[in-house]
């Protein structure tokens, strides 16, 4: 499975690593750990970041991350890109015409939805990328370094919610307790994600929580962050994420909506389920996708539309 690392590291190839957009702990903490690891292996790389870091991840920071495309070499072609964490083209974080950078382009994923687009595709449907990345290091023989800790942890804590959704496995809790023995600050790594959130972040949470609405019998629970919030409360929309989880918590809820109005007439839905509903059907519906208690799309119309659309296909899949 992990053969196309080995060869990378014989050639000290070069590779460009691209997260996806909107970009969350997952692809943020695999992408410093997949760097830190070529830095190591005296690999040329870079990580192409063209999006904004929410700001409880700029401890993710690293000097040859590139933000943006712009500023690519026109003349040097890398030998591998690789993709994290995305399951199709139209949700790299980068426009198209960055795939004509590299010689050949490797995906690593664990999306059930994933469209292996990649050359070579290493899709492996566990907790993380993170862990995906930790099983290539084992199997390589790695000796594990904090800063690569630092990485895979903060991949995997996140995208198995502290440990606590279905995807949370021996195998993920095995892999973060190896990666403890490098004696990384775990603490100062949960404070910056979990204990640094922006005054305005939580006031636009508490908004989007008071004007959460109910539908059958309270089974399902939709909420809206329009751009007029935004304005508002002086906040960007990468600061909605948590609110969607918060409505998943609400005792008796199994599904959680967040509508998020890009654009008047360009909605952008997450949903979450409890224990049974799998989102993903209903993603997969309007073109998007993701994981069966996490999953996303974009729908081209207005918040009350698509806010009635929703509630309407979730109510099928409850009765
Ligand atoms: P979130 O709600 O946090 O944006 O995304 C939840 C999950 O659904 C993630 O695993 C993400 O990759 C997936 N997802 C969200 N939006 C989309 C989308 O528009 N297309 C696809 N294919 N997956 C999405
Ligand atoms: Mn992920």
């Amino acid at each position: 499975m992990f053969k196309i690392f080995k060869t990378i590291l014989d050639h000290q190839n070069s590779c460009l690593i691209i997260p996806h957009q909107s970009p969350d702990g997952d692809c943020l903490g695999s992408s410093f750990a997949l760097s830190h690891f070529f830095d190591q292996n005296k690999c040329t790389n870079h990580i192409l970041m063209d999006d904004t870091i929410p700001t409880n991840y700029l401890f993710l920071e690293k000097e040859n991350m590139i933000r943006s495309m712009d500023v690519l070499d026109n003349n040097f072609m890398y030998d591998y890109i690789i993709i994290l964490d995305t399951s199709s083209k139209d949700r790299v974080g980068a426009l198209p015409e960055v795939l004509t950078y590299g010689k050949q382009i490797i995906v690593i994923d664990h999306h059930k939805t994933n469209a292996y687009f990649g050359d070579h595709n290493i899709v492996d449907m566990i907790s993380s990328v993170g862990e995906i990345l930790y099983n290539m290091m084992i199997d390589l023989n790695y000796a594990f370094d904090a800063e690569i800790a630092i990485g895979l942890y903060t991949s995997i804590i996140t995208d198995t919610g502290e440990f606590r959704y279905s995807n949370t496995t021996p195998e993920a809790i095995r892999a973060v307790a190896n990666l403890f023995e490098t004696g990384f600050d775990f603490e100062q790594v949960n404070r910056n994600i979990f204990s640094n959130q922006p005054l305005s972040k939580v006031k636009l949470k508490s908004e989007a929580l008071s004007n959460l609405k109910l539908y059958h019998n309270n089974q399902v629970a939709i909420m809206s962050v329009t751009q007029e919030m935004l304005n508002r409360l002086k906040c960007e929309m990468f600061h909605s994420d948590g609110i969607v989880e918060a409505g998943r918590d609400i005792e008796g809820v199994e599904v959680s909506v967040l509508l998020k109005e890009m654009n008047p007439g360009n909605i952008k839905v997450s949903l979450r389920s409890k224990s049974f509903v799998d989102v993903s059907e209903v993603s997969l519906i309007f073109g998007g996708g993701g994981h069966v208690r996490a999953a996303g799309c974009t729908v081209n119309d207005h918040l009350n539309a698509v806010e009635e659309k929703i509630a309407k296909l979730l109510g099928e899949r409850l009765s």
